[in-house]
């Protein structure tokens, strides 16, 4: 109880930090009286950042504890200011004993305790904050790692008189020579966005602009020198502002994503198609199936469910191996994928089964559609690995929407039925 201020007791009773939750806080708490600029407690944190204990804060005031409130004047006007709006933030120093100081960064509320109107202010020492800043603006070195390492370009857009600086990274990101485009101007960087792109950035830079979001990012392709293009991430910011509000000065970053792009690209493909007949997967084949069913119901179309199984295949694997079984696989999915339309759903359902999805068809039209697929794939040559020509068949059911069902589970539980009927009327034909 050393450090407890005594004389304080008489003008508030109750305003003691110690013992409270503020004594564990890393930041210096300090309560104020804003008419004498005294101060009526202080934390832990904040006595011990100044180098002084508990009894040489208290009663002190705030003026001689911060280097940048001079002389009472100021201080009440401040105090003025704070209980007028409740709160304020300022960034100052403070003193420590020793005559040394240190930036901070004061959050003052004020607050009523014990019947008294009082000041609490958190102080946030920013040593850490000011000597990042100041290694930055300090360091050549930094400065220039950061605009050649850190991005593939930087640009620097005085929207004013539209001239925009582009760095000789990105020039070199796009196959340009750096002097190659003389006076780059808002439309140099427009026409080398991918158009499908355009509206998209230009409206996400905008937003930003107009203050809508705290900073502008967006991923998009920018056109090389030689006409490909290159997948980046753009993020940038408002330097400055006019007295309106309106953005003067655009600046922002651009990092090339091609090869993440490419391989994220490679992975949403794996995770989406078989890997042996490059066909959609069950998994996406279900999800398209959605759609598709979606669609037909809302325009009232019809659509057609064929759920193909090829014909003896644990002989074929008994008699030839796996190895031509998975080649006998892929043949066939690449026999009826050369004989279907764009708009028709083919994809792998599981093994040696497969879907096909026919919209906007008739069931008449699609029994003779799927006699000649099974026709071309029985009169195909398939030869397996080791020169022996092997006859392949496959047997297939129809399911018709809406007539056979309304879900998926429905469609494929009553094309499977007919494929299985195919099966024992003798396989190689449709029901
Ligand atoms: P059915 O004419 O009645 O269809 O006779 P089936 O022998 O084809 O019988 P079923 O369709 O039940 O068996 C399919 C077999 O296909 C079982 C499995 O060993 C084999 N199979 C499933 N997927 C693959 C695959 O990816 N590669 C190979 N090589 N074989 C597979
Ligand atoms: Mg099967
Ligand atoms: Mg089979």
């Amino acid at each position: 109880m050393q450090d407890e201020p005594m004389d304080k007791k008489d003008f508030c009773g109750d305003c003691h930090l110690s013992g409270s939750v503020f004594e564990s806080m890393t930041d210096a708490v300090y309560l104020i009286d804003p008419h004498s600029s005294r101060v009526v407690d202080a934390n832990r944190a904040a006595y011990e950042s100044l180098g002084m204990t508990r009894n040489e804060v208290v009663d002190q005031s705030v003026l001689s504890l911060n280097k940048d409130v001079i002389g009472l004047d100021q201080w009440q006007a401040i105090a003025a200011e704070i209980l007028k709006k409740g709160g304020f933030t300022f960034a100052g120093r403070h003193k420590r004993k020793d005559g040394s100081d240190f930036p901070v960064e004061i959050v003052t509320d004020v607050t009523e305790i014990g019947g008294q109107t009082l000041l609490l202010s958190v102080a946030r020492d920013m040593s850490h904050y000011e000597r990042h800043r100041d290694y930055l603006t300090d360091n050549d070195h930094i400065r220039t790692l950061l605009l050649n390492e850190s991005s593939d370009g930087l640009w620097d857009w005085n929207v004013v008189d539209n001239t925009l600086f582009l760095s000789r990274q990105w020039f070199r990101m796009l196959g340009y020579g750096p002097n190659e485009i003389e006076h780059p101007t808002l439309d140099t960087w427009r026409d080398s966005v991918h158009p499908d792109d355009l509206e998209r950035v230009v409206g996400l830079l905008q937003s930003h602009m107009q203050g809508k979001t705290s900073r502008y990012e967006a991923k998009y392709r920018l056109r090389s020198r030689d006409g490909s293009y290159r997948w980046v991430h753009d993020r940038g910011s408002v330097a400055e502002r006019d007295d309106q509000g309106h953005a003067c000065r655009v600046i922002g970053l651009v990092l090339d994503i091609t090869e993440s792009q490419q391989y994220a690209e490679q992975l949403l493909r794996h995770s989406r198609h078989d890997d042996l007949t490059g066909l959609h997967n069950r998994r996406a084949g279900y999800e398209l199936f959605e759609t598709y069913l979606a669609q037909s119901r809302e325009r009232g179309a019809t659509l057609q469910v064929v759920m193909f199984d090829l014909d003896h295949f644990k002989r074929l694997n008994d008699l030839h191996g796996h190895q031509n079984g998975d080649r006998a696989i892929q043949h066939f999915a690449q026999i009826l994928q050369g004989e279907l339309r764009e708009s028709d759903l083919f994809f792998r359902w599981g093994g040696e089964e497969f879907l096909l999805l026919l919209p906007e068809t008739g069931r008449v039209d699609a029994v003779a559609l799927v006699r000649r697929l099974l026709n071309c794939f029985s009169e195909s040559r398939f030869v397996s690995d080791n020169g022996e020509t092997i006859q392949l068949t496959c047997s297939a059911g129809i399911a018709s929407y809406p007539q056979e069902g309304d879900s998926i589970r429905a469609l494929v539980s009553a094309a499977d039925k007919a494929m299985y009927r195919a099966k024992q009327a003798g396989r190689n034909r449709v029901a």
